[in-house]
């Protein structure tokens, strides 16, 4: 069988090596962190993300390289394109680092983004205010995750404060008009190397504190609306001519109209219930694009409810608990959990936030927070 590299050991590597270990694949990390998610699961190079020594090794280990986080070094990503094959390449990477360039790319598929300007100066921002309105969101145009680098300014008097507190780590910075949206939906498109596309059926997102907390699916919109996120989400990963899974996170409005958020190229936190509920995983899927397999079908087989759980959440309740017993209770009231950290980091569970419904399933992701959207 063939080796894949994983640039980051996290919790969605973790979840893609299991995915990849079932197709006949061997894994091998690089992560900084000694004892990752990914250490049961894969070979690991323990190492930063931007130890050039460490990409090297990772380069000769593997036949095939993939990352699950954005965030990755430049400079690393062209020395691994150049010393191995990296079939998502590090345009897509280059793109999707950088929330103008990404903009730009979605415009040049023809979908639409909310009214956005580059922002420079502070003068620039008080123009774009009164261009764009308020409220209006000021984002750090690299690096955010969370809502991390992110400023909704509701008057002018927050201008000056906005300016200053976003720009002072010399970041460059993004203004975009607030949209009012009535949902917040996410597609994760696929594509493989031999240009075949599927797309995930649209989820319906709702985000506590900037994080997401509830993914619905399908998404409670007309049929038209789940075919028009779709076959938005196939344009992009076409025109872009990604490879990999390509997430698509959209604002739909009252009237009807979609407007793409931000792109990410890699498995997607509002993804994880396609392991109970589609025939395919995206973890599978994404190695399947990026070792250019057939992609599986990614039809969805039951409604589902995921409630994403953060670690320090989990800690509250999860002392009590130590015999796994509660995994199977879980399982019997048809509430599917997973864990993504590593073991040695999951210590409970939990019961709270679960809205039990007849008709759908429960897939509860508990996650310890410390390994998505990680900043190289
Ligand atoms: P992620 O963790 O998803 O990468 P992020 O830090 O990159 O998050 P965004 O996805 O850009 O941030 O924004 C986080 C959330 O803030 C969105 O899901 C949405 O709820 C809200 N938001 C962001 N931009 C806008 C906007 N222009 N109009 C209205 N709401 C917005
Ligand atoms: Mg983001
Ligand atoms: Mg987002």
């Amino acid at each position: 069988g063939s080796t894949v590299g994983l640039l980051g050991g996290g919790q969605l590597g973790r979840m893609m090596a299991l995915a990849g270990t079932n197709l006949g694949y061997r894994f091998v990390t690089l992560d900084p962190t000694p004892d990752s998610p990914c250490g049961q699961v894969a070979d690991q190079i323990v190492a930063a993300y931007s130890d050039k020594e460490a990409a090297r090794e990772l380069a000769q280990r593997a036949d095939v390289i993939t990352y699950e986080f954005e965030n990755v070094d430049s400079e690393v990503a062209a020395l691994l394109e150049e010393l191995s094959s990296v079939p998502q390449g590090s345009g897509l990477l280059y793109t999707t680092q950088h929330r103008l360039r990404e903009k730009r790319a979605i415009e040049a598929a023809g979908v639409q983004v909310a009214p956005y300007a580059e922002i420079r100066s502070e003068d620039e921002l008080r123009e774009a205010v009164g261009r764009l309105g308020l409220p209006s969101v000021l984002k750090t145009a690299t690096g955010g995750y969370d809502g991390k680098g992110q400023w909704v300014i509701r008057s002018e008097s927050e201008i000056a404060e906005a300016y200053e507190t976003l720009s002072r780590s010399g970041a460059e910075l993004v203004l975009e008009q607030f949209i009012s949206f009535e949902k917040e939906l996410s597609v994760i498109a696929a594509r493989s190397s031999r240009g075949e596309i599927k797309t995930f059926p649209a989820a319906e997102n709702i985000h506590v504190d900037n994080i997401l907390h509830i993914s619905i699916v399908p998404a409670r919109v007309s049929k038209e609306i789940q075919a028009q996120a779709e076959e938005l989400a196939s344009r992009i990963a076409e025109s872009l001519g990604a490879v990999g899974l390509l997430a698509v996170e959209m604002f739909l409005t009252g009237d009807g109209r979609l407007y793409v958020n931000e792109l990410a190229p890699r498995p997607h936190n509002s993804g994880h219930y396609t392991m109970e509920a589609c025939t395919t995983s995206q973890f599978e899927q994404h190695v399947r694009a990026v070792c250019n397999l057939p992609l599986g079908e990614a039809n969805l087989l039951t409604p589902v409810v995921m409630v994403n759980v953060l670690g320090e959440h989990l800690e509250v309740v999860i002392e009590r608990t130590a015999d796994g017993a509660w995994l199977e209770s879980a399982a019997e009231a048809g509430e599917r959990v997973h864990t993504n950290a590593a073991d040695s980091n999951f210590k409970g569970k939990r019961t709270e936030h679960t809205d039990k419904d007849k008709n759908t399933n429960t897939n509860t992701n508990t996650n310890t927070n410390t390994n998505t959207n990680i900043a190289a």
